[in-house]
This record gives C-alpha cells, sequence and structure tokens, in this order.
C-alpha cells in the first residue's frame, strides 16, 4: 500500500526516461514511489537486449509497488546523423566552407557524411543546415555534381555522430525507418502501451504506424512526436489521427525558430484540447537537475507553465535517464505539479466539444460532464468510471475537474494507458463486471487509503445494455462500514 492516499497525488503525469541512471527494479519502484506514472525507452540510444531488460523491470518495478504503470517506446524516425569526422571535434568557424559528399567515408577535416545517403541531392542552394541541436548554422551556397557546398553562419564546435536537422527542406525520406519497424514489431510483441514516432510530417505518418501495430495485435496507443514545421502545417489532421501528442521541444526548438516555441506549445496543448488528446510536454524540463539537486527558477516555471496551458503529462529526458539525481528530480517535478495545479482548482470545469472527439460517443461526453457536475453538487469525494477502452476516461481528463476520479477496467492495457490521462487514477484488481462487489472493492479500498470516509459520496460512470458503446449510467452510492455488510 502506497505511504500517501494515492488519489492526492499530482492530477499531471510524470513521463520518466529510462537510462543507466535509474537501472534495475529498485531504482524503479523508487521512482514510482516519488511520482512517475509513464517510463519512455528512447530506441535512439541501447540494444535490443537492454530495452527487453528495461520492460522486464519496470513491469516487475510496477507489480512490486502495486500500481499499474505504462511504457513508452520512443521510435527514432529519420533522424539525420553526420558520419565519423576526420578530426573530432571539429570547430566550424564563421565564414568556412564545408562540403557534404557522398558515402560514408571522408578523408578531408572539411568533408562531412552522414546517415542519409541522398543527402547532396535533396539539399538546394539557400537551404539551411543545422549540426548538433543547432549549435552550428550553415547554410548551402554550391551545389556541385558530388557535393554540396555550406558556409557556416552560427560558428560552433561539431562532433562525429552529431544530429543534422534541415528546417524546412523537403526530405523524401520515410517516415519509418527499417529499424523505426523493427523496434515497433518488438514493441507490439512486448505490449507496450504507448509507440511514438519522431519527426511525423503527416496524418498518414501516424496511420501507418496504427495499421502496422494493429496488424501485429498491439494496441499501443500512437503518439504523434511534433518537431517539424511541416507538422505544424497539418496539426489539427495529426492530432485528429494520432491517440496522443509529444511537444517535442528538443527538435522543434532547431527546426523553428526557438523563439517561437512558447507559442508553438500552446497551440499545439490547445490542438490536443479541442480534440481531447493526452499531450506530454518534453525536453529541458529541469534540466539542470541532471548535475544538480535543485532546478533553476526558469525550469521550476517552465514545468508550471506547461501545466497551465494544458498539458496532461510532463517529461524527463536525461533527467532521470543518465542524471545524477533521477528520484530528487522526480520529487520535484511532482511538487511543482501540486503546487500549481492548486491554480486550477477553483476554475470551471471543460464542458465537452460539440463536435464529435475521435473515439468518443456524444453520449459518453455528456455523460461524463454531467457525473462531474453532480459530483460537484453532492461533494462527492470520487468518481469512479468502468471503462474498456479508456476513452470515457480520457474525455474526464480534459474536463480538468478536480473530483478525485479512479478508473477501473478489466484490460491491464487499458489500465496501464490511462496512466497518461490527467487527474485519472487507474486502480488495478477491480471487479469490473459485479456492481455489488465492485462498489464493496471500492469502499473498502477507499477506506484503506484514506481517500475515503464512511458516509462519502461516490459516483460511478458506467454503461448499460440500453445503449451500445456509450457509458450513459451514473450511479451515487455513500460508504458503508464495509466490514459489516
Ligand atoms: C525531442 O526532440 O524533444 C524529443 C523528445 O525527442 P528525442 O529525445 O528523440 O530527440
Amino acid at each position: 500500500m502506497p505511504a500517501e492516499p494515492l488519489l492526492q497525488r499530482a492530477r499531471t503525469k510524470i513521463v520518466a526516461t529510462v537510462g543507466p541512471a535509474c537501472r534495475g527494479r529498485a531504482k524503479l519502484a523508487e521512482l514510482i514511489q516519488a511520482g512517475v506514472d509513464v517510463f519512455r525507452i528512447n530506441m535512439a540510444h541501447g540494444e535490443r537486449e537492454e530495452h527487453i531488460q528495461a520492460v522486464a523491470d519496470i513491469r516487475q518495478a510496477s507489480r512490486n509497488v502495486d500500481r499499474p504503470v505504462g511504457i513508452l517506446v520512443d521510435l527514432a524516425g529519420p533522424k539525420i546523423r553526420l558520419g565519423a569526422l576526420v578530426q573530432d571535434p571539429m570547430p566550424c568557424e564563421e565564414g568556412a566552407e564545408f562540403r557534404f559528399i557522398r558515402g560514408e567515408t571522408s578523408f578531408s577535416p572539411f568533408d562531412l557524411v552522414s546517415t542519409y545517403p541522398t543527402l547532396v541531392d535533396e539539399l538546394d542552394v539557400g537551404d539551411r543546415v543545422l549540426l548538433a541541436d543547432g549549435v552550428v548554422g550553415m547554410r548551402v551556397v554550391k551545389k556541385v555534381a558530388d557535393a554540396a557546398i555550406c558556409r557556416v553562419d552560427i560558428a560552433g564546435e561539431i562532433r562525429s555522430r552529431k544530429g543534422i536537422n534541415l528546417p524546412g527542406v523537403k526530405l523524401s525520406t520515410p517516415a519509418m525507418t527499417e529499424a523505426d519497424r523493427d523496434n515497433a514489431l518488438w514493441a507490439a510483441q512486448a505490449e507496450v502501451d504507448f509507440v511514438s514516432l519522431s519527426f511525423v510530417r503527416d496524418p498518414e505518418d501516424i496511420a501507418g504506424l496504427q495499421a502496422l501495430l494493429q496488424d501485429a495485435g498491439s494496441r499501443a496507443m500512437v503518439i504523434a512526436k511534433i518537431e517539424k514545421p511541416e507538422a505544424l502545417e497539418r496539426l489539427d489532421e495529426i492530432v485528429y489521427a494520432a491517440d496522443g501528442v509529444m511537444v517535442a521541444r528538443g527538435d522543434l526548438g532547431v527546426e523553428i525558430d526557438v523563439a517561437e516555441t512558447p507559442i508553438v506549445q500552446k497551440r499545439i496543448i490547445a490542438c490536443c484540447t479541442k480534440f481531447q488528446k493526452p499531450v506530454i510536454v518534453a525536453t529541458q524540463m529541469l534540466e539542470s537537475m541532471t548535475e544538480s539537486k535543485r532546478p533553476t527558477r526558469a525550469e521550476a516555471s517552465d514545468v508550471a507553465n506547461a501545466i497551465l496551458d494544458g498539458a496532461d503529462a510532463c517529461m524527463l529526458s536525461g533527467e532521470t535517464a543518465v542524471g545524477a539525481y533521477p528520484r530528487e528530480t522526480v520529487e520535484m517535478m511532482n511538487r511543482i505539479l501540486l503546487k500549481t495545479e492548486r491554480l486550477l482548482q477553483d476554475a470551471p470545469a471543460n464542458a465537452p466539444p460539440m463536435a464529435a472527439v475521435s473515439g468518443v460517443h456524444p453520449i459518453t461526453s455528456a455523460v461524463i460532464y454531467g457525473a462531474g457536475r453532480i459530483a460537484a453538487q453532492l461533494f462527492a469525494s470520487m468518481v469512479v468510471i468502468i471503462t474498456r477502452s479508456g476513452a470515457t476516461a480520457r474525455v474526464k481528463a480534459k474536463q480538468r475537474d478536480f473530483i478525485p476520479t479512479l478508473a477501473v477496467s478489466d484490460s491491464e492495457t487499458t489500465l496501464r494507458q490511462m496512466t497518461l490521462f490527467w487527474g485519472i487514477t487507474p486502480l488495478h484488481g477491480a471487479p469490473t463486471n459485479n456492481p455489488p462487489e465492485l462498489r464493496r472493492f471500492i469502499d473498502e479500498w477507499g477506506l484503506a487509503d484514506g481517500s475515503l470516509r464512511l458516509g462519502d459520496r461516490v459516483v460511478f460512470v458506467t454503461g448499460s445494455d440500453l445503449v451500445e458503446r456509450a457509458h450513459n449510467v451514473v450511479v451515487v452510492h455513500e460508504v458503508e462500514n464495509v466490514k459489516k455488510t
């Protein structure tokens, strides 16, 4: 049993990236206790063996702590990287000229090769080339038969294998590389809960991954990482198609003007609110805690502002993967979330949009909104959602009311996927098919957890046989002394 009442944890969810700093069941369990809801496995790093071990360890840690925990497999997508440099590191001085050449090997420090075989063909004079997360900037000044000649306009240092971003250049590369396909098939077989795709450009990229996962028998939710200007041009369609979204600010801040990222973050989150999709804000949230026990003031504000923008989850990357203080970072994030959420407490609940939300029956949307209002009117202590797919809980999350909400399901996958939904606490082991048993189970659980007291009201939301595929029943119940019944 957790030390604190489960329902008193932050409503906003925490996604933490796994890595050497949090390897092993004991450390993972510690992070779950500190507030992690979903672990991210970044496929850009590590070998298959390590990923298999990470999945096994997360599942075991989740069982040990007795709390559903989600796993997100993050596909690297068509990330272009520099090949081996002849001189490593290589200073790039302003005005210096470098040549991108064909092939995999360079013999001159000023000749650069990449992991993208057709790069030379696809670059045009005037194109922008950013290296090492934008630390070095170049522009293509000339094309010759086998090279694109670039002049440095932002000076800095590059190293072998550093990333290349080409903002605005329409690349012909497919959305998923061979390695992505292979990793997605493995993720399906490993029964992970979320798969994210990097460098999404259009809704077809999402549909391709969804089809691949479904064909492989997976119910994993597909998360669209928004980090390309092309994705911003088709944002509505991408968000509508995806099961969730990540504001991937690392590459986004290189692909677009970094000065624009705060506004773009707000735009992406607003779009996710419109389509009622969970949205994760990622990268550099508490970056300085990779090496320090305390965050900067700016980082604390960044986390707070993400919640106020409407983010469902905040993500930690290097902080938990390779940082010196993973547990302290999660605790700090949880504290900032709890303090900030107080500001939202008195805000009126968001009514669901009138337009149909993908995957959710309009009756369900209206009924779940009504349940929140009934709960508020009756000063109910809790809403309990009985859900098969999790869609009802997804809509409830977007209402942003503060009534503690438990979600129960007969599907373990659904329980783990609901770990990403704001304000929803998935609870394992509930007898969902037997209403009197379920009521007793919730009373008993709530009294033991400290979330309920005798006489408290609980609002149940469920379906009935009267209307297919819709949640249309609201039942209000007062907590009884379960030991005597
Ligand atoms: C990002 O770019 O912000 C991100 C989360 O993706 P990655 O860590 O794969 O660069």
